[in-house]
């Protein structure tokens, strides 16, 4: 079995331990050793890898993942795009993430039925290269929600399926699993600045969620679900939803379940999105007023339901809807700035929500999410402490190497380019320490 000892780095292993000078074992696809002392570990044929003091931290997981987005608001457009371009779009894409970190996906909507599932499947077989992906169903909407683009003037369709009625609900579930998603993502609430379906609406039936989460949980697959509204959170707890994504209007009684089901879900609510549409509509002045008070309303509602789920314990998980103009694919790391920056989280929490609470999320047989023995070898050596400079990790070459699966998709660059001196301080101090 391939051993790679990397010797000489700070384990920033994310369980929330601070940081550590140590040597991390990895032996096939897991992390068999760590060792909080350097010449520890056998070096016996293993190849070893110099860290020269920089952190090793696991791979990011985003929580909110489109790789069939192109960068573009136009979400008709895209879904005029035909099967064979999208496929190549979305595997450029799936290259693009791993660069930047991201050595697990969670995808919250494919924007062609088999997309994700294609992809994912290409992935795991080693065909190209991507992260670790939960392949999604497409959007599923009922007429006049989020992403039914039909219009009564003209025949089209648009990137999500409209459905009306459990029954329909039932037979594309049905579908959708045998397809091959991990996921079915449900759009159950309304959404920022639309005029028949806003965020405080829930336009899904209690009887659509329940038939979905019948026909999902017992084929042992997952439901994602966009849930803005009070109720709509509520119907998420109560069916068994796993990703619960944005919870934005969350009020006492919604906020209660969440806590009392803190074990079994996650709250991914998509900050940078939210964060990105402020900046924009201001930059368009007058004419961005009306949005601009929209996302300005959702942020700070927002921000009060973080700030509750924080205090409750439920598990945050960052990332989400990158891809669109404003959120271009591989700027996902900053909803760990904006967390740090705008809700008060420290860094070492905000960099937990992509990974090793995005670990947990992925609800894989091994885990992963923490540079722990027995979890997957998904691995970044950075240069630079993320804990200080919280933007390190938006920036690709600032990642030394990169690992998934026990393998470099990124090989550690040859004598690493290091600015070693306040790092090296710390290493000796630490080494007289602990040995
Ligand atoms: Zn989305």
């Amino acid at each position: 079995m391939d051993k790679i000892l990397m010797t000489n780095v700070r384990v920033l292993d994310c369980s929330g331990a601070e940081p550590f000078l140590g040597e991390v074992l990895v032996e096939g696809r897991m992390i068999r050793k760590v060792s909080d002392q350097l010449n520890a570990l056998p070096k016996q044929g293993a190849r070893v890898v110099e860290g020269d003091g920089a952190f090793l931290m696991p791979g990011l997981v985003e929580s909110h993942t489109h790789l069939g987005l192109n960068n573009s608001n136009d979400m008709f457009a895209l879904s005029a795009l035909p099967a064979e371009e999208h496929t190549l779009l979305a595997m450029r894409n799936a290259r693009f993430y791993l660069d930047h970190g991201f050595t697990s996906c969670m995808s919250a909507g494919s924007v062609k039925p088999r997309l994700d599932v294609v992809i994912r499947n290409a992935i795991n077989a080693g065909e190209i290269p991507g992260p670790r992906l939960l392949a999604s169903s497409p959007w599923l909407t009922v007429t006049g929600g989020l992403l039914d683009q039909h219009r009564y003037h003209m025949r089209r369709e648009g990137v999500g399926i409209v459905l009306d009625g459990p029954e329909n609900y039932r037979r594309v579930v049905r579908e959708m699993i045998r397809e091959g998603v991990d996921t079915i993502k449900l759009i159950i609430s309304g959404d920022t600045g639309i005029p028949y379906a806003p965020s405080h609406s829930t336009v899904m039936s209690e009887e659509e969620v329940a038939m979905v989460a019948r026909e999902v949980h017992c084929r042992g697959r997952r439901i994602g679900a966009h849930a803005r509204s009070a109720h709509s959170v509520k119907l998420c707890v109560r069916y068994g939803v796993k990703i619960v994504y944005h919870a934005t209007f969350a009020d006492e009684e919604a906020l209660d379940m969440l806590q009392a089901n803190r074990d079994r879900l996650f709250v991914s609510p998509n900050i940078g999105f939210t964060a990105a549409g402020i900046r924009d509509t201001a930059a368009l002045g007058e004419a961005g007023r009306e949005a601009h008070a929209v996302f300005e309303e959702e942020m700070e509602a927002a921000s009060r339901a973080l700030s509750q789920l924080r205090k409750r314990g439920v598990r945050i998980l960052g990332g989400g809807d990158y891809g669109f103009e404003s959120t271009p694919h591989g700027q996902n790391a900053k909803d760990i700035e904006f967390l740090v920056k705008d809700f008060n989280f420290s860094p070492m929490e905000a960099i937990q929500t992509m990974t090793r609470y995005g670990g947990e999320a992925m609800d894989l047989a091994e885990p992963l999410g923490q540079v722990k023995e027995g979890f997957l070898a998904d691995l970044l050596l950075v240069s630079g402490n993320p804990l200080e400079e919280i933007n390190v990790l938006q920036e690709p070459r600032r990642f030394l190497a990169i690992m998934k699966d026990g393998k470099f998709h990124k090989e550690p660059a040859a004598g690493l380019p290091l600015q070693a001196a306040p790092v090296g301080q710390v290493s000796i101090a630490r080494q007289s320490g602990s040995n």
